[in-house]
């Protein structure tokens, strides 16, 4: 619905040579961006869920590829906005379920509140890229029915005054439009985990022959310089396929075979 093809359609001709189909589903009903931040376990199962629809609308299709995104405050750093960008992949032949995340910082997200006639409100606009990047206003009293597709400055700021009005304290919210269509950073960001997640389909099981093969996890507790003692640092990597289970560890990319003594409970 909001042309994410146009970023991951390149990349899956280029490094897969698979073609991508858009079926015409209507995948609000799962929840959209204008609403609450949703946890990201819950983004999992609605990135799988998106995939596995496909097959309703194109029964031919062996192969589907889902989307999911969320953008907002970092829980621990407030005021420093982030996200995250999950691709679900199903091939339903083959038994493959993959979901590929990227986290990112590369966001013009903005949340900011005015109360109606606020000099402050072009400037926060122009800061939120508008009208390149798209943006909602809300009723700061009822979330509940964000305006969306607002084309012109003078659109908005009538909106948030009107929203202003309507609110019980007086103010209206201003926030960004992250669906990918309106907002082109997102567009790199997806293209960015589309390749992430082509590259991961284009390595085989070393088993099975399955695609996807690739991280599955880590191991800590790599001996300490001094005592050798385990600490939290990865000792190593672990590779596997989530078709027939099989893994293989693999020695730090970095090539260290100890951990720093600072690291070290004992010796510090
Ligand atoms: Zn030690
Ligand atoms: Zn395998």
């Amino acid at each position: 619905m909001h042309h994410k093809e146009r970023a991951l359609a390149p990349v899956f001709q280029r490094v897969l040579g698979a073609e991508i189909v858009v079926p015409a589903l209507d995948t609000d009903t799962l929840g959209t961006f204008s609403g609450e931040v949703p946890r990201p376990d819950a983004l999992v199962e609605t990135a799988l869920l998106k995939a596995e629809m496909v097959f309703d609308a194109l029964p031919d299709i062996d192969c589907a590829l889902a989307s999911e995104g969320s953008y907002g405050p970092i829980g621990r750093l407030p005021l420093v906005p982030g996200g995250v960008e999950l691709l679900a992949f199903v091939d339903r032949k083959r038994g493959i379920r993959h979901v590929e995340t990227l986290s990112t910082h590369r966001t013009t997200w903005r949340l900011q509140r005015f109360a109606k006639g606020d000099p402050d409100r072009l400037l926060a606009l122009k800061g939120m890229g508008f009208p390149r990047f798209g943006v909602f206003v809300g009723c700061n009293s009822d979330m509940s029915h964000p305006i969306k597709n607002l084309v012109t400055v003078e659109d908005v700021i009538s909106a948030m005054d009107r929203e202003a009005e309507r609110s019980s304290d007086g103010l209206a919210v201003l926030y960004s439009d992250m669906r990918a269509h309106k907002n082109p950073l997102r567009m790199q960001v997806l293209r960015a985990a589309g390749y992430k997640l082509a590259r991961r389909l284009q390595r085989l099981c070393p088993k099975c022959h399955a695609p996807g093969w690739g991280p599955i996890g880590s191991r800590r507790g790599l001996p300490c310089e001094a005592c050798g003692a385990p600490t939290h640092w990865i000792d190593f990597e672990i590779d596997g396929c989530n078709v027939c289970g099989h893994a293989e560890t693999r020695p730090r990319k970095d090539g260290r075979r100890t951990a720093s003594r600072l690291s070290c409970k004992a010796c510090r």
